[in-house]
């Protein structure tokens, strides 16, 4: 059976922080490989300037190159849109019934996972593997994932992670500790808007494919007008 750790998201663009979790949580965990699933039309985003889909692919691939154990799989694009997990869990099953999935989350999206579209349906779907990249108090947290997941149980934790729960009978989330990168997406536009250099904080790759779309970017990433913010 194959075991994957999927990696989600919007990637607009793919940063040094999302590679490096995604190293470390594969490693602590031992898979083999990381199948990064770009969002097609994230729902929760929609506000926000997004890079279409094809160049956050072609951004995506050109940082992962040369990773062996690094696969992007472009499933959302085939599926209804708003881009939802449920779903795209759903249509993978399908697709591969016997993988063994974990879904990569960081620990504050966890302990919303309840909250978002069919949720506690998603744990039906893959185990958890949850990247914690604040300073950890491992109690209190078990705490406030037993306040949001009443029927889950604190288990034994697996080599390589610091804690683990049972969801749902054979359904597990496990907590991966991770060293702190403050860099997001939105810090990376930020930068790249005011002309500084995006050095370090993407992969050279990125930057120079950035750099060739440079116009697509522009109009993608430019602020929306004050007037346009307003009346949404
Ligand atoms: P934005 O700033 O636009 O909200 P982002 O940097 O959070 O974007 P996403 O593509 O939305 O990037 O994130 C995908 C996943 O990567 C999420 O689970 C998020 O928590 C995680 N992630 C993002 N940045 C980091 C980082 N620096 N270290 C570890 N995980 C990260």
């Amino acid at each position: 059976m194959s075991r994957t750790l999927i990696f989600g998201g919007t990637f607009n663009p793919v940063h040094v922080g999302h590679l490096r979790a995604a190293i470390e949580v594969m490693e602590a965990l031992g898979f083999a490989q990381v199948e990064w699933v770009p969002s097609y039309a994230p729902r929760h985003k929609s506000d926000s300037p997004l890079l279409g889909f094809d160049l956050r692919i072609a951004l995506l691939r050109a940082a992962l190159h040369g990773h062996d154990c690094f696969r992007v799989n472009d499933i959302e694009r085939t599926l209804p849109v708003p881009s939802v997990t449920i779903q795209t869990l759903e249509a993978m099953a399908r697709s591969e019934p016997a993988a063994d999935r974990y879904f990569l989350l960081g620990d504050r999206e966890f302990l919303r996972l309840h909250q978002w579209r069919s949720g506690s349906d998603v744990v039906k779907l893959t185990h958890i593997a949850i990247a914690c990249r604040t300073e950890f108090d491992l109690d209190a947290f078990a705490s406030e994932v037993a306040a949001v997941w009443p029927a889950s149980r604190r288990v034994e934790p697996p080599a390589g992670a610091l804690l683990a729960f049972e969801l749902l009978p054979g359904r597990f989330a496990v907590v991966v500790p991770l060293p702190r990168i403050d860099v997001s997406s939105s810090l990376v536009r930020r930068r790249w808007l005011e002309g500084r250099s995006l050095s370090h904080l993407v992969p050279q790759a990125v930057l120079e494919l950035l750099e060739r779309h440079r116009e697509e970017v522009a109009v993608a990433w430019r602020p929306a007008p004050a007037s346009a913010l307003q009346a949404s």
